[in-house]
């Protein structure tokens, strides 16, 4: 019988949490106090404890993040900042706001994060940061990443938007680096309703400097010591956080029984690859990515048998107009070229039942 499944299913977790999450919208609508209040500051010290770092400071959103934290650091004109060539724009925008130059550099062309061993030929004198990303969900090869930035006195800031509960050997994703930048957009695993992100570090200095930064460069109201940004993260987005927060680690478990479903099930068809695990990494599966050579073909087959799925990312930042003036031909960067060329993303989320995920299966397994 013909199914529909839609790729990530946004109404059913405020179903499940409906009560909560009304309370909490309650809560703050007569507080009569909407931007930097109670909500936010037991946030903030929530998802530092989550992550098991000493700060967290919420902002605007994802992309605000790594930027103001490039700021913070005092990155800028002239610097250079390594990212990968596979990634969403964002990380790049992050490193273009500062005013640095972002540095492209390949992922590993199994596991879709950034290449170690690539990393070291891409500094210079001029790099002043490593700006890995958890892409998927899975964590970057930290461990690697922070033998080099100490060996080159580097900062490694980690793009952590879409791994919010991922763990590298026994650390939690966000305190694996020196700064990391979280994105709290709906869709993420750990999703606000509107936009909403945090940085979170262990680092007192930047700590402080950011919670100045992201409100217009003033500490005290008023008085203003830099030229700042209104970067802020709202108190209904700061409650709606602390409800959902408490559902991550279990939301995520859900993903991660999908995700070995599929590995288990769509291993061995010709053609069709699947992602690799770090033996040190537990992914939390934000997008369960394929790669597949006739990709556009396969998708068109699976949503005319009702499974929808997307791409993640069909242009590589290298070959978007947006950076036209890097002025980079095409096979500049192959395996970014290949994934955005060949990937596929399957429907995954807390609310996706494992009788439709057979149901993808056997459809993918019916495709010719
Ligand atoms: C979502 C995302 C961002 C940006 O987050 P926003 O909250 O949308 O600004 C940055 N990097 C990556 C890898 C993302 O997936």
């Amino acid at each position: 019988m013909m199914q529909y499944i839609s790729f990530l299913d946004m109404k059913s977790p405020y179903q499940e949490l409906k009560g909560e999450l009304d309370e909490a919208y309650h809560r703050v609508m007569e507080s009569g106090w909407y931007i930097m209040g109670k909500e936010l500051d037991a946030f903030e010290q929530e998802f530092a404890e989550y992550c098991g770092a000493r700060y967290c400071i919420g902002v605007g959103n994802g992309l605000e993040a790594l930027h103001l934290i490039l700021r913070a650091y005092g990155i800028g004109d002239g610097d250079e900042v390594i990212a990968p060539s596979n990634t969403y724009i964002a990380t790049w925008l992050a490193v273009s706001y500062a005013g640095a130059r972002v540095v492209p550099v390949e992922p590993n062309a199994f596991t879709y994060n950034l290449d170690v061993e690539q990393v070291e030929s891409a500094i210079t004198s001029r790099t002043r940061a490593i700006l890995p990303v958890h892409l998927y969900g899975q964590p970057a090869d930290m461990e690697r990443l922070m033998i080099l930035a100490d060996k080159y006195d580097l900062k490694v800031i980690e793009d952590s938007a879409q791994a919010q509960g991922a763990h590298y050997k026994g650390k939690m994703s966000g305190n694996l680096g020196h700064a990391a930048g979280f994105s709290f957009y709906p869709g993420k695993n750990l999703g606000a309703l509107g936009d909403a992100g945090a940085i979170v570090t262990n680092d007192e200095l930047l700590a402080t400097h950011i919670k100045g930064l992201r409100n217009y460069g003033s500490k005290v109201k008023y008085y203003n010591d830099e030229k700042g940004y209104n970067s802020r993260l709202d108190e209904i987005q700061a409650a709606f956080l602390r409800v959902k927060l408490k559902y991550l680690d279990d939301w995520n478990d859900r993903r991660n029984k999908i995700a070995s479903f599929y590995l288990d099930s769509l291993a061995g068809i010709p053609d069709l690859l699947l992602p690799q695990v770090l033996e040190s990494a537990s992914p939390i599966w934000h997008i369960f990515p394929l790669l597949h050579p006739k990709r556009d073909d396969l998708q068109r087959y699976l949503k005319s048998k009702g499974v929808d799925t997307m791409i993640h990312y069909p242009v590589p930042p290298h070959l978007s107009r947006a950076y036209s003036e890097m002025s980079m031909q095409k096979g500049t960067f192959p395996i970014a070229e290949k994934i955005a060329e060949s990937e596929l993303s399957l429907p995954m989320g807390p609310h996706l039942k494992l009788e439709e995920a057979e149901y993808i299966v056997n459809a993918i397994r019916s495709y010719q």
